[in-house]
């Protein structure tokens, strides 16, 4: 008897050791990224004298950068993994723009490029449509029609829902193949961003890299072989799908700002250029504080790009804008001396916080205050004398 009741409770806490051994491995496998990063990557901000960077009374070039699910505690964590300094301190001039959609308090990037790209509130999802489902004219339309070179570049697929509201027209941001058409329907001078696959391999069976070489793009799937281009127009799909993350990119967005403003200069009455950091929401998303960081920064050293340029134009407008905040991030400690950030999140998903918006150049000024994001667009256009 003795020995039969010893053996069962042998087998009893080798079942619970099991039990507790399944139950580490399976809260490891589902285990969130660490919230606290430690940076390992900085950069000086480029020197900017910002008497330079007004010669004029208006803007003749536009620069629009969007750091999607950009929220004050990205900005921040960015700031500190970096020491203390960002290239968006350049921009003096400080807004805050409200984000809800027509339908939702909590705004997808869809709906909110619309209403940046076209200053329309507009139901989530869509891209450059209104409430009514019709086409609304985009800011970089409305910069061709007047003789403005335009560019757009994006870390993710150049079709994803914020490049694609600035060029497409379509009523749900999936439709990636029905909005990369619509890139053949307005001409763009510059377009730089992942996503081949959807120009390629499509349901309807159009090669539409094709039919951008047939107007006379050039079409190339690196950088590196974009530095010898001398002038547009150009499609550089950098990637099938969406880009790698920052370690394996490298410094790609801040390079492509840097190709598409060289060729966007040649004309001379200006050009409207729209550059996203895309995968700050994706960092956001996934509460993935390194990521976050990663992203941000080389959002910033696009901004730092932008500045470059424009101090030596003098006339050009740089708006640095986010389209909603993700995660709900705040931030629970951190060093500027060693770079390290500690986060905590509320959410998943965007939340309907105001975000930042920074400006500098001719005309900044009109973008201090607290706005809807429809009126990023107001300002754009009355800086441009649209
Ligand atoms: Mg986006
Ligand atoms: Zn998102």
């Amino acid at each position: 008897m003795k020995t039969q009741r010893k053996l069962k409770r042998g087998i009893g806490i080798l079942f619970l050791c099991g039990l507790a051994f399944t139950a580490v491995l399976c809260r490891k496998s589902e285990q969130p990224p660490p919230t606290s990063y430690q940076n390992s990557r900085y950069y000086t901000p480029v020197p900017v004298d910002p008497s330079r960077l007004v010669q004029a009374e208006y803007p003749r070039n536009l620069i629009l950068l969007i750091g999607d699910g950009m929220g004050v505690s990205h900005i921040t964590a960015a700031l500190t993994a970096n020491k203390g300094r960002l290239n968006l301190e350049h921009l003096r001039h400080v807004g805050l723009t409200r984000t809800q959609s027509l339908n939702r308090y909590v705004t997808d990037s869809g709906s909110a490029a619309t209403a940046i790209a076209s200053g329309v509130k507009t139901f989530d999802r869509a891209v450059g449509v209104g409430p009514d489902s019709q086409a609304v004219m985009t800011i970089l339309q409305m910069a061709h029609a007047r003789g403005l070179a335009t560019g757009l570049v994006a870390t993710s697929t150049i079709t994803h829902a914020t490049p694609a509201a600035f060029i497409a027209h379509q009523i749900s941001r999936d439709d990636q193949e029905a909005i990369a058409a619509d890139f053949l329907d307005t001409r763009i001078d510059v377009f730089i961003g992942g996503g081949r696959k959807y120009f390629t391999e499509r349901g309807d069976g159009r090669n539409l890299v094709r039919e951008l070489e047939e107007r006379g793009y050039t079409v190339l799937e690196s950088l590196d072989a974009a530095d010898s281009v001398l002038s547009g127009p150009l499609a550089v799909f950098t990637s099938e799908d969406g880009n790698p993350r920052v370690p394996e990119r490298g410094d790609l967005l801040p390079r492509a700002t840097a190709t598409a403003l060289r060729l966007l200069s040649c004309n001379p009455n200006g050009f409207f250029l729209m550059v996203e950091g895309s995968y700050i929401d994706g960092g956001g998303h996934d509460n993935d504080t390194g990521r976050i960081v990663d992203e941000m920064l080389d959002f910033d050293r696009a901004v730092g790009e932008a500045l470059a340029f424009a101090e030596k134009d003098g006339n050009t407008l740089i708006v640095a804008a986010s389209d909603h905040e993700t995660g709900g991030m705040a931030l629970a400690d951190g060093s500027f001396a060693e770079g390290r950030v500690e986060a905590a999140y509320t959410s998943g998903n965007h939340t309907g916080v105001m975000v930042p918006l920074f400006a500098a150049g001719p005309k900044a000024a009109l973008f201090i205050g607290i706005y809807e994001n429809t009126g990023i667009f107001d300002r754009m256009t009355e800086a441009l004398g649209f």
